[in-house]
C-alpha cells in the first residue's frame, strides 16, 4: 500500500471497505472486551509518547499496522468511560447507536455554519432538539443548538445575558460600566466560574451564594447578595441555577429562583448538564419544575442520553440575544438565503460538526420510552447502592440521592476528626480503584471528604454494583 497510495487521492472503495471491515471488527471487540479490561490506565506519564515514533511516517502505511499499535501501545493508555464499572465523575455510556453516528457525521464531513453550508444539518439539529425538549417537557418552541461541551454552551448564553443587559457591551466593551455580577451556588460546576472570566467580569463578578444542608442554593442568601451588590453600584445581571450539581446532584429551587430573577430583571440560566435528561421519565419531570421560567437552560446528551462525547445541547427562548451578542458576518460568509436560520450567528464558533446525526440515531434506536426505562434503571441501581451505605454500621452517606450518584464515605466510630476521615476514605478510594475492576471518584461536601458512586453506563448492572459494595467494604475491612 505504502508506495502505491501516492498515486492517488485517497483509499479506493475497494480497500475503505476493507479497512471499514478491520475497524468495524476492532471497535466490535473493543467493546465487547471493555468490561474485563481494568477501568483505569495503568500506565505511567509519558509511556505512550515513548513507545510513539518522534517522527510521523514518510510512507503510508497499512491499516492493520495502526490497529496493532492501537492495540498494543494505545489501548493501555485508555481509562474506559465506556466500561461497566466506570463510576467516577459522571459514568455515561457512547452507545452502539451513537457510535454509528459519530462515523456516519465523519463521513458526510460537512460543516454547518450556514444554512446553505449544509442544510440538512441545521434542520435535522432543529428537528431532533425539539424531540429533546418534547421528551425532557421542556417549551417545543425553544430555540436549541448544539455544541461541543457545557462549558461552551453555559459561556455562549451568558455573553447573550450579558447583551441583554441593555449596557451595550458588544459595541462599547465594559471599561466605564459597572461592574456585571453573576450569581450562582457554592455547589455550581467550575464551567461557569471560567465563562466569567472569559466573559471580563472578574472573580469578583461571581458570587457564589450558599446552599443549604441539602446542597440547594439558599434563595434568601441570593436576595440578599443581590440587594448588597446593587446597594454598592455593582449591577447584577444573571443567575445560574443548577439542576443536578456535579458532586451530589442537587437541584437548586428554579422556581423560587426564577421568581427572584423576575424581581430583579436577570438572566436566569439553568445548568442542567447532568440531571435534565433524566426528566424524560415522568417521574423525574420535577427535576425540572420552573425551568420554563428560564432564559436558557443547558443539557448534556453526552452526560445521561448515551451518546458519544462530544454533544452539549443549549436551549432558550430568547434566541434575538444570542444574535445580537454573536451575528457577525463578513462579506465571505455572505448568502443570499432568507428564511433559515445560520447557525453560526448564536454562537462565537464558527464552524460546527454534525453532531446531530448520533443525537438522532440516538433517540431512532431507544425510543423515549427505552431511554426513560435505562434512566430508570440507572437511578433503581443507585438506590439499591444508598440503601446499602445507609444499612451499614461504618458507612454514611453525606447528601441526598436524586438520581444516579451516591456520596457517602466510611465514619469508624469514634473517628471524628475531618482530616483523619479523609485520610481514611481517599486511601479506601485509591485501593479500591487500584483493583481495576471499578473506577470511582471523590469530593467534598460542606468540607467533608466523600466517595462519589455515579452510574450512567448502559452496561452496569446490579451485580457490578453489588460487587463495588462488597470491594468497598472488602478492602476497608469490613464486613458487606
Ligand atoms: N455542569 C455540570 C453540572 C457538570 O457536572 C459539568 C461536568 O461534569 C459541566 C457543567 C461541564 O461539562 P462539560 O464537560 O460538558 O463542559
Amino acid at each position: 500500500m505504502s508506495q502505491d497510495s501516492h498515486d492517488r487521492a485517497d483509499m479506493t472503495d475497494a480497500e475503505f471497505r476493507m479497512a471499514l471491515a478491520q475497524v468495524g471488527d476492532w471497535v466490535a471487540g473493543y467493546r465487547e472486551k471493555a468490561g474485563s479490561m481494568p477501568v483505569l490506565s495503568r500506565i505511567a506519564p509519558g509511556d505512550i509518547e515513548k513507545a510513539l515514533p518522534m517522527d510521523p511516517p514518510a510512507l503510508g502505511e497499512p491499516v492493520a499496522m495502526w490497529l496493532k499499535d492501537l492495540e498494543e501501545i494505545i489501548l493501555p493508555g485508555i481509562t474506559h468511560w465506556n466500561h461497566p464499572g466506570f463510576m467516577a465523575y459522571f459514568g455515561i455510556t457512547g452507545s452502539a447507536a451513537g457510535i454509528l453516528g459519530e462515523l456516519v457525521s465523519s463521513a458526510i464531513n460537512s460543516n454547518g455554519m450556514l444554512w446553505k453550508t449544509c442544510p440538512a444539518l441545521t434542520e435535522l439539529e432543529q428537528v431532533v432538539l425539539r424531540w429533546y425538549a418534547s421528551a425532557i417537557g421542556l417549551p417545543r418552541d425553544w430555540f436549541g443548538m448544539i455544541s461541543d461541551t457545557a462549558s461552551t454552551s453555559t459561556l455562549v448564553a451568558l455573553a447573550a445575558a450579558r447583551e441583554a443587559t441593555g449596557l451595550n457591551v458588544r459595541e462599547e466593551g465594559l471599561s466605564g460600566k459597572p461592574p456585571l455580577v453573576l450569581y450562582c451556588s457554592e455547589e455550581a460546576h467550575s464551567s461557569v466560574d471560567k465563562a466569567g472570566l472569559v466573559l471580563g467580569l472578574g472573580v469578583r463578578g461571581i458570587r457564589r451564594v450558599s446552599s443549604d444542608m441539602a446542597l440547594r442554593m439558599r434563595v434568601d442568601a441570593l436576595e440578599s447578595t443581590i440587594h448588597q451588590d446593587l446597594s454598592e453600584g455593582r449591577r447584577p445581571f444573571a443567575v445560574v441555577a443548577t439542576v443536578g450539581t456535579t458532586s451530589a446532584t442537587a437541584v437548586d429551587p428554579v422556581p423560587d429562583i426564577a421568581e427572584v430573577c423576575k424581581r430583579h430583571g436577570l438572566w436566569l440560566h439553568v445548568d442542567a448538564a447532568y440531571a435534565g435528561s433524566a426528566a424524560i421519565a415522568h417521574e423525574f419531570r420535577w427535576a425540572l419544575a420552573g425551568c420554563d421560567q428560564a432564559d436558557s437552560l443547558v443539557v448534556n446528551p453526552h452526560k445521561w442520553l448515551f451518546t458519544p462525547i462530544d454533544c452539549s445541547v443549549l436551549f432558550t427562548r430568547k434566541p434575538e440575544m444570542f444574535r445580537e451578542a454573536f451575528s457577525l458576518v463578513p462579506e465571505y460568509l455572505r448568502t443570499d438565503v432568507h428564511g433559515a436560520v445560520d447557525l453560526m450567528d448564536y454562537s462565537f464558533q464558527l464552524g460546527r460538526r454534525f453532531r446531530a446525526i448520533k443525537l438522532w440515531f440516538v433517540f431512532r434506536y431507544f425510543g423515549t420510552e427505552g431511554l426513560a426505562a435505562r434512566i430508570r434503571e440507572h437511578v433503581r441501581l443507585a438506590q439499591a447502592f444508598a440503601s446499602w451505605i445507609d444499612a451499614h454500621p461504618v458507612m454514611e452517606r453525606l447528601a441526598p440521592a436524586p438520581f444516579s450518584v451516591v456520596c457517602f464515605r466510611i465514619h469508624p466510630r469514634g473517628t471524628d476528626d475531618e482530616a483523619e476521615l479523609q485520610r481514611l476514605n481517599a486511601s479506601l478510594l485509591e485501593r479500591v480503584n487500584a483493583g481495576g475492576e471499578v473506577f470511582l471518584s471523590h469530593t467534598k461536601l460542606k468540607g467533608r471528604y466523600c466517595l462519589r458512586m455515579a452510574i450512567g453506563n448502559l452496561q452496569t448492572n446490579m451485580h457490578r454494583v453489588q460487587r463495588a459494595f462488597h470491594l468497598i467494604c472488602e478492602t476497608a475491612g469490613l464486613s458487606s
